[in-house]
């Protein structure tokens, strides 16, 4: 019988204790060490990282089991999330989704935004996530009543799920410069970042405006652009040289690009070295590309089914190959935009081990769901777990990929400053808890 038995562990772990015989991958460690490690948890903190647990203090055998820092996801929609339960319907095409999303602003009630965003938070926190980034649809100047009730969720969830709050506006929101000053005004009043829309035929000339607004009120750009599959490429080059011009890459990052993973070999590597000389960061969101990409929804045909082709990631191997900051996030949940999705990182890492074939995800591929991740949100920790770094773990039985990646979501525990989750903060909250939203009209 295996020595690795939580059910074992006392309800309350003690002030200062071994993790003993576990597998970090390399990336979480400040010292990347062969073979496995053992934690010393101390106060709530990692206060040492050794070969082997010498006594002294409780120890916890995992017999291999993979410690990784609580999850930090980059890219999620918290204000759309679950508005399938509230009975709209899936678009399999990226620009209905968002006329879909668009045409229920008028349903969306304080009350109901809570319900939503809060079951999200009650997930997420679950999973073993410590800190997200989520958009707010941002349609007028003065900023929507979402964006007001994720400060709200953000100030009551701090410590324990850390929300980055960024403003996603379609590029056309930039045309008038009262309009656009207005929005990045908002946007630093509630300590956010800019995330402009960049979709096919946006207005790319004002790309130089929102570079200015960024400047000016000291944010960071978070940008979906390219989110489609027909090149040439339009929208990113524009993004790039700007980014290099003003000096932004660090504090820059472009979510989707899809259409980079169909270009010629040629094309493609030149514009990723641009993205690499730039400095700007990459997402890449395995749930919503596939699903939304290369569909075969038919608009006049719309029951006829046709076997999708192309897969719509951006090409992760030659970004990294390139050591441009990527992560992996999961992007919408539930929503017109794709119908599952459970906002768990190490799940759509799980996924794009399949979709973009990683080689030894769980160890080579980690930092695109912790460090990496948390760099690109430039997160006051790094996720990496040197002494002092807090204790906000999530063990996963899995010893190796093929075990981690196999049952991503079994078995977990979730350690935060030191203890475990227990009880409903352990568990994600059942989906009958949303059967109360206000159903629309159809
Ligand atoms: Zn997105």
């Amino acid at each position: 019988m295996s020595p690795f038995d939580p059910s074992r562990w006392p309800e309350r772990l003690p002030a200062r204790y071994w993790l003993a015989d576990a597998h970090v991958p390399a990336a979480l460690l400040a010292t990347p060490a062969p073979g496995r490690v053992a934690i010393l948890v101390e106060g709530g903190r990692v206060a040492a990282v050794e070969p082997h647990a010498p006594g002294g203090a409780a120890t916890f055998d995992l017999d291999g089991a993979t410690i990784f820092s609580a999850f930090v996801n980059a890219h999620t929609h918290l204000d759309k999330g679950d508005l399938l339960a509230a009975g709209l319907a899936p678009e399999r095409d990226l620009m209905a989704a968002v006329t879909a999303v668009r045409d229920d602003y008028a349903n969306w009630s304080e009350d109901e935004l809570r319900t939503r965003i809060g079951f999200a938070l009650r997930t997420v926190h679950a999973h073993g996530t410590r800190a997200l980034n989520t958009y707010c649809d941002w349609a007028e100047p003065d900023g929507p009543l979402a964006w007001r009730v994720l400060r709200d969720l953000r100030r009551e969830w701090t410590g324990r799920v850390d929300l980055v709050l960024t403003a996603l506006a379609g590029l056309e929101e930039f045309a008038d410069p009262a309009r656009a000053q207005t929005i990045a005004r908002r946007v630093a009043e509630g300590g956010g970042a800019l995330g402009p829309f960049v979709y096919p035929g946006a207005p790319v000339d004002l790309l130089p405006r929102v570079f200015d607004l960024a400047e000016r009120f000291d944010l960071a750009l978070d940008f979906h652009v390219d989110e489609h599959l027909d090149p040439p490429v339009a929208n990113l080059p524009h993004v790039l040289r700007l980014a290099r011009q003003r000096g932004w890459g660090a504090r820059t990052v472009c979510g989707h690009v899809c259409v980079l993973g169909v270009l010629a070999p040629a094309e493609r590597d030149r514009i990723l070295d641009h993205v690499a000389q730039a400095g700007v960061g990459l997402d890449s969101l395995p749930y919503t590309n596939l699903y939304l990409q290369d569909s075969g929804v038919q608009h006049d045909r719309p029951h006829h089914r046709r076997m999708p082709v192309r897969r719509g990631l951006l090409p992760v191997h030659e970004a990294r190959g390139r050591g441009i900051a990527l992560a992996f996030a999961s992007d919408n949940h539930r929503d017109p935009f794709f119908p599952g999705g459970d906002l768990d990182p190490l799940q759509a890492l799980a996924l794009a081990a399949c979709a973009a074939h990683l080689d030894d995800p769980a160890e080579h591929w980690a930092d695109t769901i912790t460090t990496g991740a948390a760099r690109l949100l430039r997160l006051p920790w790094d996720g990496v777990l040197r002494p002092g770094a807090p204790a906000d773990l999530v063990i996963q039985p899995g010893r190796r990929s093929a075990e981690g990646i196999a049952r991503p979501a079994g078995g977990r525990q979730v350690i935060r400053g030191g203890q475990r989750l227990a009880g409903a903060d352990a568990t994600p909250p059942d989906f009958r808890q949303l059967d109360g939203l206000r159903p629309r009209a159809r």
